[in-house]
């Protein structure tokens, strides 16, 4: 892959007219973060190729994604956690990893085998983290025994991802690849690139001796709850069958603030995914030779994938035994009056602008 001047991402990609509203609409954020803070971090359980870890998950604050600074992705209010000035400083970054180790050292018995690391944007962009930081990151983890980098695939290549892989530490990059269908990334997500682009993304991980873990986002605006289900299914297929690419993030979209989603949303013009929806997906792809999970965020809420309100609680229980030992006959245990109300959903709405349930 050719190496990027710093602005191309910001010319004539995605669409300038989702590009225009998203400006407008994250313009009126105000709000400023301490740079040595970081944006979020916590302690979980993860499946990997290599069996079930607990986790340590940093969201670093880096200064935003280059993309959303463009406007940016149409569900997308990360870049509204970020510091103003819009980058960080080596030594504000390593502060927020030591905050990080800090909170591990308090709230687990022992440290994590998995580190994960996100940002508001690419961890492996150079105008996020700079190379000294990465290097320097990679040394404070070399004793764990897993890692993960979020990345967009332009800033995958065996400098960036070696870093890891030379620590002796197994590396996944975790890439935001929302949908394997072109149309629905570009159109519904305003995301810009391709999935030939992650193709090679993946090449160029397993070239580095590193594996991916793609992120897929079920419902984006503009979709009703049928599409939505017909283009996760695919998608996870899709990925399944590209080399390197071992496991896949299934995660149902939200209503985030200071987004065009939200502005749908209270327009009436979109509804979060069932997580009948979800749980349908999971099922129904469980065969693929690929680790399929879902971490639906804000599951139960108006704002965040629902059902009825009633069951929200144990589909969602259901979806995270699924995520730890890959078993579809989790969901036959459960069950619920909305689902004929879901399936309804699935069969008779035609049109993202009206969605048929609350
Ligand atoms: S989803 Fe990723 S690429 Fe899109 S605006 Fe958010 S941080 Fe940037
Ligand atoms: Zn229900």
């Amino acid at each position: 892959m050719s190496t990027p001047s710093p602005d191309v991402y910001e010319q004539g990609k995605g669409m300038d007219a989702h590009n225009a509203v998203m400006r407008d609409i994250r313009a009126r954020n105000d709000s400023t973060y301490d740079p040595r803070e970081p944006t979020r971090v916590w302690l979980d359980e993860d499946n990997t190729p290599d069996g079930v870890y607990q986790s340590l998950t940093i969201i670093l604050n880096t200064g935003g994604c280059r993309w959303a600074r463009a406007g940016g992705c149409t569900m997308c209010g990360y870049v509204a956690e970020s510091v103003e000035g819009g980058s960080v400083a080596h030594e504000d970054l390593m502060a927020q990893i030591q905050h990080c180790l800090d909170h591990e050292a308090e709230n687990a018995d022992e440290p994590s085998g998995l580190i994960k690391i996100y940002t508001s944007g690419s961890f492996l962009d150079e105008r996020e983290v700079p190379a000294e930081t990465r290097r320097a990151i990679a040394e404070t983890f070399a004793d764990r025994d897993r890692i993960v980098v979020e990345s967009l695939p332009d800033f995958v290549d065996r400098e960036t991802v070696g870093d890891f892989v030379d620590a002796g530490l197994e590396t996944d990059v975790a890439v935001g690849l929302e949908t394997a269908t072109d149309r629905v990334r570009h159109d519904c997500v305003n995301k810009y690139f391709d999935f030939a682009d992650f193709e090679d993304a993946c090449e160029a991980a397993r070239d580095a001796g590193a594996g991916v873990k793609a992120y897929l986002l079920m419902k984006p605006p503009f979709l009703s709850e049928s599409e939505a289900v017909e283009d996760m299914k695919r998608s996870v297929r899709r990925c399944a069958a590209v080399d390197g690419c071992h496991t896949v993030s299934m995660n149902p979209c939200n209503v985030q603030r200071y987004t065009m989603v939200e502005e749908l949303y209270h327009d009436g013009g979109y509804r979060p995914p069932w997580l009948w929806s979800v749980a349908e997906v999971l099922e129904s792809t469980a065969e693929e030779d690929v680790i399929v999970v879902s971490d639906p965020v804000g599951h139960g809420s108006d704002r965040g994938p629902h059902n009825c309100g009633e069951c929200d609680d144990r589909v969602q229980r259901a979806i995270k035994d699924f995520d730890l030992r890959q078993d579809p006959s989790v969901f036959e245990q459960v069950s619920c009056e909305c689902e004929a109300t879901w399936d309804a959903v699935l069969t008779r709405e035609r049109s993202y602008s009206l969605p048929l349930a609350r």
